[in-house]
């Protein structure tokens, strides 16, 4: 791992605030001196000498090897990201899929056992109820609010738990301090999914999780361009699962993806300020209106788990979920009268983004399945942006009065 890292320099005041950290944390300067970090697009790298290519491999010297193991852009991102977190270590993938996929494969093995929240992202939940189980790692879901299914559901067994909070797009908060001590109790490593409070509105480490998990191509870009993942865990995490597994697998971020990321990082926490004081507003502007059933909106006293975002969040967030009276029609009638608010199904986008998690997201799932969630015929998720906060509540009463019919 030293090879990596040594170039980076970790002298770096580490009691410089996020903001400062997130322009400057993790800048590796050529010798050319240039003020914008540098887009490494290389495979690899050249060796002065053959002893110096020994040397290397034998990790006896510092040096880039192969951008499959780590690039300097690439290093660059995750040393800001480490930084952000307070976490000891972090690794960039493709995908926030291939982190989450990564992550939990590395570590577990044929035998062992995951409990996980069912109010998961899709392609999560595959991983935990069918990947996993076809490699003799069993797997039990529970409801995520529920504390006493997590102790149920936890045995000597098993060794990770894993979550998301809130929730994808009911919102659902799971206590990080209170399930990650069920899991320690029994050697369990708690995984969260960090990505709808983002790493500035929620530290799970701090609360007890022992690996943090993002999608990038969420709030970090921002600006709807490119995939990205992030682990952050111990360096015994790093060095006994995660090191190895990603060099061979070779889940690894693209330079130019890192590049995108690593800049966006020096906006992020103006972005998703800004994002979540527009959100604030439009969760109360649509809490008053008769169209509206019901608003969840993690800022809101009325969130039914207010007491522990209160503990564990400290704002919130850029998600507003709401049910229209009406059912599908009148969903269906809102999101096509919006002129400005667009359909789609990412989210942390710049651009305000809606979807109706029934017949996208969560189309897969029974109706059954849908209804145990809470995500109902008239439920729509929006991703709050950057626009004009009047400019987005003009366009929601578009949607209201085409909803009311
Ligand atoms: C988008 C998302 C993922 C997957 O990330 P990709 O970058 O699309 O692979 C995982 N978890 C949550 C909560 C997400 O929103």
């Amino acid at each position: 791992m030293a090879q990596r890292d040594a170039s980076i320099d970790r002298n770096l005041n580490q009691n410089w605030s996020p903001e400062t950290l997130l322009v400057h944390g993790g800048q590796l300067r050529t010798g050319f001196g240039e003020t914008a970090e540098a887009l490494f697009l290389t495979q690899s790298y050249v060796y002065e000498t053959a002893e110096q290519a020994e040397a290397r491999f034998k990790d006896e010297e510092p040096g880039f090897i192969y951008s499959r193991f780590s690039n300097p852009t690439v290093a660059m991102f995750e040393e800001r990201m480490r930084l952000l977190e307070g976490a000891e270590a972090c690794r960039a993938t493709a995908t926030g899929m291939a982190a989450v996929t990564s992550a939990l494969l590395c570590y577990l093995k044929a035998g062992d056992h995951i409990v996980a929240s069912r109010a998961m992202f899709g392609s999560c939940r595959y991983v935990v109820e069918e990947l996993c189980p076809r490699f003799g790692i069993s797997s039990t879901l529970v409801d995520g609010r529920d504390i006493e299914a997590w102790r149920k559901a936890i045995r000597p067994n098993t060794k990770a738990v894993f979550f998301e909070t809130p929730a994808n797009p009911t919102l659902d908060i799971v206590d990080i301090p209170a399930v990650a001590q069920l899991a320690h109790d029994v050697g369990a490593l708690v995984f969260v999914d960090n990505v709808f409070a983002t790493p500035l509105l929620q530290k799970p480490l701090q609360l007890g999780a022992d690996v943090v998990l993002y999608s990038a191509t969420k709030h970090i870009d921002g600006q709807g361009r490119c995939l990205g993942g992030v682990v952050l865990c111990s360096e015994k995490f790093l060095k006994d699962h995660l090191h190895n597994f990603l060099r061979q697998t070779g889940p690894s971020l693209s330079p130019f993806n890192a590049w995108v990321l690593l800049k966006a990082l020096e906006t992020f926490p103006l972005r998703v300020e800004a994002q979540c004081a527009r959100a604030a507003r439009i969760a109360d502007f649509l809490a008053d209106k008769p169209q509206v059933a019901r608003v969840l909106y993690c800022g809101r006293p009325d969130h039914p788990q207010a007491d522990i975002i209160r503990r564990q969040m400290s704002g919130g967030g850029q998600v507003v979920t709401f049910d229209i009276a009406g059912g599908k029609p009148a969903a269906f009638r809102f999101l096509n009268a919006l002129r400005l608010i667009r359909i789609s199904n990412n989210l942390g986008d710049a651009k305000s983004l809606i979807t109706h998690p029934a017949t996208t997201t969560h189309q897969r799932l029974s109706a059954d399945a849908r209804a145990e969630f809470g995500i109902g015929d008239g439920m729509l998720r929006l991703s709050v942006g950057l626009e004009s906060v009047d400019d987005l509540i003009a366009d929601l009463e578009y949607g209201l009065k085409a909803a009311a019919g």
